[in-house]
């Protein structure tokens, strides 16, 4: 299986880091390694000093997926949760100034935070609102229909590069508020007020 993740595709958090609003999405990849799932805890990198949280929707596929058309979208997920992006910023400026590849600063183990799924019709996916809470306080809040391109847009544009499979996981971008872990900060998220995941920084 893969992770296909999407950069920048909400508005406010692309400004939030001077990046410019993409006319197109902008994918990259984890691993399966990278899965860190069932509240286990993160263990903080040694070799990062700045290791970001970007909370975001993640979609399960359930169908494999290849030029899937627009109107057929839909149909390509059937399960979606609340996860991580976790980030090593310093390692991504770094590779950006030198206009390297970001794995080493995206796709390490344990990057991706994947809480417990609910499945698409017991929420709004135009409208989904989510959060994310560091050591009990609010510091990201998003809604679906801020992003720049939709589910169904992702979906599109990613099956015409990588066939879809089932059982892949795309994240979909993250609103503003992204920032700092550091060993000892617990994050709760949230979708429609549930709690998906609680995990522990260590
Ligand atoms: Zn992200």
């Amino acid at each position: 299986m893969k992770i296909i993740c999407v950069g920048r595709n909400y508005v406010d958090h692309a400004k939030e880091l001077n990046n410019p609003v993409p006319s197109e999405p902008m994918l990259f990849m984890k691993p399966s390694t990278a899965i860190l799932n069932n509240n286990k805890p993160f263990y903080h990198p040694e070799w990062s000093e700045n290791i970001h949280y970007e909370a975001e929707i993640v979609l399960r596929i359930c169908k494999n997926g290849k030029y899937i058309q627009p109107e057929f979208a839909e149909s390509y997920y059937d399960q979606i949760t609340l996860g991580i992006d976790f980030t090593a910023r310093d390692i991504q400026d770094r590779c950006k100034a030198k206009g390297h590849p970001w794995e080493v600063a995206k796709a390490f183990d344990h990057s991706a935070v994947i809480g417990q799924f609910i499945t698409k019709e017991d929420v709004d996916v135009q409208n989904i609102h989510f959060s994310l809470d560091k050591n009990g306080e609010r510091v990201q809040t998003g809604e679906t229909k801020d992003m720049i391109f939709s589910f169904a847009d992702l979906l599109v544009y990613a099956s015409q590069r990588f066939t879809l499979q089932v059982g892949d996981f795309i994240f979909t971008g993250t609103p503003a508020g992204v920032g700092k872990v550091v060993v000892g900060d617990e994050l709760t998220g949230r979708v429609e007020g549930s709690e998906l995941f609680r995990i522990q920084v260590k």
